[in-house]
């Protein structure tokens, strides 16, 4: 398959296609064994749901735009909201990062990496806050984590940000689709980063452009060792 840098980097939307009515893209080759999933998980009590999946370049921007500016929180590693005003913009960089992906460095503009929840449990006025504590015991989530641990392997899913690789924080609701994505995170060299933020137009792309080798080697492509 030819990928182009511009689908790689949240730019382009051909390969993508509307699940879960018309709120949510995927990419198209996931949409089999995402449904079956969502099916065999609903035999056994559950009813899965995305919260989101594939996201532009430009909606990355404005959310990355809307933290670098306050507007947004931006959380530490134990979910408390940080104050920014007394850090320098490298700090901001890499607080942001935790959570947050560089615009053009997301999985999620792949169409094959989303965030996924439990419906069947919730209540009414419950509001998702994706945040680790949900989907542990005790978690609203929790039931639903254990069914993914023990399923979801056997419909291709996986967790690339499991464990705490030093830059992203562990995310135990984001799933990705390995026969797609290891193709796409194969694709996705230094090269088109680095073309990528030579181009792109969000707050902080200075320092991005400083440190591309460690977002790239931190932030893109460290999942891939936790891939198992
Ligand atoms: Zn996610």
């Amino acid at each position: 398959m030819s990928i182009s840098s511009d689908f790689l980097t949240g730019k382009n939307t051909d390969a993508l296609e509307y699940f879960q009515g018309d709120k949510i893209l995927i990419h198209k080759d996931m949409r089999a064994d995402l449904s079956s999933m969502f099916e065999h998980a609903q035999r056994d009590g559950l009813n899965l749901a995305l919260t989101s999946c594939f996201r532009s370049y430009d909606l990355q921007k404005s959310i990355w735009n809307e933290k670098v500016q306050g507007l947004r929180p931006v959380l530490d590693s134990t979910s408390q909201p940080v104050d920014l005003s007394t850090k320098s913009n490298e700090e901001i960089l890499f607080l942001i990062l935790r959570w947050s992906a560089i615009p053009g460095g997301s999985r999620h503009h792949w169409g094959s990496d989303f965030d996924i929840y439990d419906l069947s449990i919730m209540s009414k006025n419950y509001k998702v806050q994706l945040i680790p504590a949900e989907y542990e015991k005790g978690g609203v989530f929790y039931n639903a984590n254990l069914w993914l641990n023990e399923n979801m392997k056997d419909f291709g899913f996986f967790r690339p940000y499991f464990k705490d690789s030093g830059g992203i924080a562990p995310e135990p609701w984001h799933l990705s689709y390995k026969p797609l994505s290891e193709k796409l995170l194969e694709s996705f060299t230094f090269e088109v980063f680095q073309n990528h933020l030579a181009s792109a137009d969000f707050l902080l792309i200075k320092e991005a452009q400083a440190f591309a080798d460690i977002l790239y080697d931190r932030y893109i492509q460290i999942p891939r060792q936790f891939d198992t």
